[in-house]
């Protein structure tokens, strides 16, 4: 005879219920991102690649700020966008500042005290700049002196091939758009770097910290003289002749310039499977293209919604063009001039109080050979989608802005229903490091802020990598929202 079981555990309900009942329970219960190559419909996992080049695209003609708010105000006034549109909805408005900043605005079908829907995202990428007193010859040999923009680790910046690009004030007060390097029949510059042989005492010793100067990171631009060997500095002079015949430059003016050092060449597909991209400056720009598509795509959405694209985020989001301007308040003071409304003070304060928006910043992905830096079950990774950053900051969440709960919840619930493949991601261990983004400065609004966008790998570095999947969801995932 069996005996009857006197006390039915836990371990003997699960043995008795069916494996089908477990797995149902399982994905009730158990949370778990997706892999987008899993989960995302053919249609999809089609079109990814297609919108990948476009993507590839835009980040070969948008290296700088200046370029990227270029092609945006081209791309947004041939979709119908103006810095004076008409006052019939929707209105689509497009303003711009010192050709670093721009912002594009479709007006919804609530009125827009009822607060908007905001993407935020930077410009600007790390980089090179040259100092205003560039040019000097060592060695028979010409160079140009830079001083590093954000944060780098200045040895992937030796030894490959960079361009020049940026923006020249002559003394007459015309100004010079200059790009060179970029073009296969353009000459391009380099960072030269000590061979191995004679690196022990210089590098290899070292720390790397202290292996790597910025003082050394020297653009090297020319090796042919001018005049006979009696001519004082000539191979000096030998650049400035070029640059006067090629551009009517004179040496002062380059005090008067912006001139930006970034990796020469495009975007290119990676592995075998062409599933990733590689390319400068993913941070920001996968945010920027996205959101830029996103607003574009969108036809007449609920709220107002606006895509703010601003610059200097990498060095802390500090002047005129920074997240920290003013310049958010400017647009809504447009805004509500365009709406029919007075644009009281007051009044701009209560729309951004009751505003949603998303941070689109990059999050750094799952390291395979540095996994120990992350806590992989919060972690983001490559083809988990679009990755929500509930915080950043260091240490102690200092510095962080930390959405609130209440949007988070308001947000995974609009990505779940509108199959947007998502995730969560912490930058880093504890204590192991630490970032930030300009959500801290616009949550200072009152407004519901979080930050979201795809994750990278190698981010800061001249070549950094991202996911075609994770790409196009953003995209699907910032079009959501700005329909919401
Ligand atoms: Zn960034």
């Amino acid at each position: 005879m069996n005996p009857e079981p006197i006390n039915l555990g836990l371990k003997q309900t699960e043995k008795i219920m069916k494996k089908t009942e477990i797995k149902k329970i399982t994905e009730k219960l158990i949370s778990k991102p997706k892999l987008f190559w899993d989960v995302a419909d053919t249609k999809e996992k089609e079109q990814v690649f297609g919108f990948d080049k476009e993507y590839q695209n835009f980040l070969n003609k948008a290296k700088t700020e200046r370029e990227a708010v270029k092609i945006i105000s081209e791309i947004a006034l041939e979709n119908g966008f103006s810095p004076n549109p008409p006052s019939r909805h929707p209105i689509k408005l497009m303003k711009t500042f010192q050709e670093k900043l721009i912002a594009l605005s479709i007006s919804g079908k609530k009125p827009i005290n009822e607060g908007i829907n905001l993407i935020v995202s930077h410009l600007d990428s790390p980089r090179l700049d040259l100092k205003q007193n560039p040019l000097y010859e060592e060695v028979d040999l010409a160079f140009m002196k830079t001083h590093y923009y954000g944060g780098i680790k200045k040895f992937q910046w030796l030894t490959r091939p960079l361009a020049i690009h940026g923006k020249v004030i002559r003394s007459d007060g015309s100004s010079l758009d200059i790009v060179v390097g970029e073009d296969d029949s353009d000459p391009v510059f380099t960072v030269s770097d000590i061979l191995p042989h004679l690196a022990k005492k210089v590098q290899t010793d070292k720390k790397v910290s202290d292996a790597f100067v910025g003082e050394k990171l020297n653009l090297m631009v020319g090796s042919i003289p001018f005049g006979d060997k009696d001519t004082k500095d000539r191979f000096k002079l030998a650049i400035l002749n070029l640059l006067n015949q090629k551009f009517g430059l004179v040496e002062e003016d380059l005090i008067s310039a912006e001139l930006e050092v970034v990796p020469a060449g495009v975007a290119r597909d990676v592995g075998w499977d062409r599933g990733l991209t590689g390319a400068y400056g993913h941070d920001d720009r996968s945010c920027v293209f996205t959101s830029l598509k996103a607003i574009i795509d969108i036809k007449n959405p609920q709220k107002t919604a606006l895509v703010l694209f601003v610059d200097k985020e990498e060095i802390g989001s500090d002047g005129a063009t920074g997240a920290k301007s003013r310049f958010l308040e400017s647009v809504l003071a447009d805004l509500m001039v365009a709406h029919g409304k007075e644009p009281l003070y007051h009044e701009i304060h209560k729309i951004l109080m009751n505003s949603r928006a998303l941070s689109g910043d990059v999050n750094g992905a799952l390291d395979p050979d540095f996994q120990d830096v992350h806590e992989k079950r919060n972690a983001a990774r490559l083809g988990y989608g679009i990755c929500m950053t509930k915080f950043t900051g260091a240490g102690g969440k200092y510095g962080a802005s930390d959405a609130n709960a209440e949007y988070v919840g308001w947000l995974r619930n609009l990505f779940n229903k509108k199959k947007v493949v998502w995730q969560t991601g912490e930058l880093g261990k504890i204590d192991e490091g630490g970032g930030g983004t300009v959500a801290k400065f616009l949550a200072t609004y009152g407004m519901e802020i979080i930050d979201c966008g795809p994750a990278v790998l190698s981010m800061h570095s001249p070549f950094e990598i991202s996911h075609k999947g994770d790409i196009y969801m953003t995209y699907k995932g910032y079009r959501a929202f700005l329909e919401s």
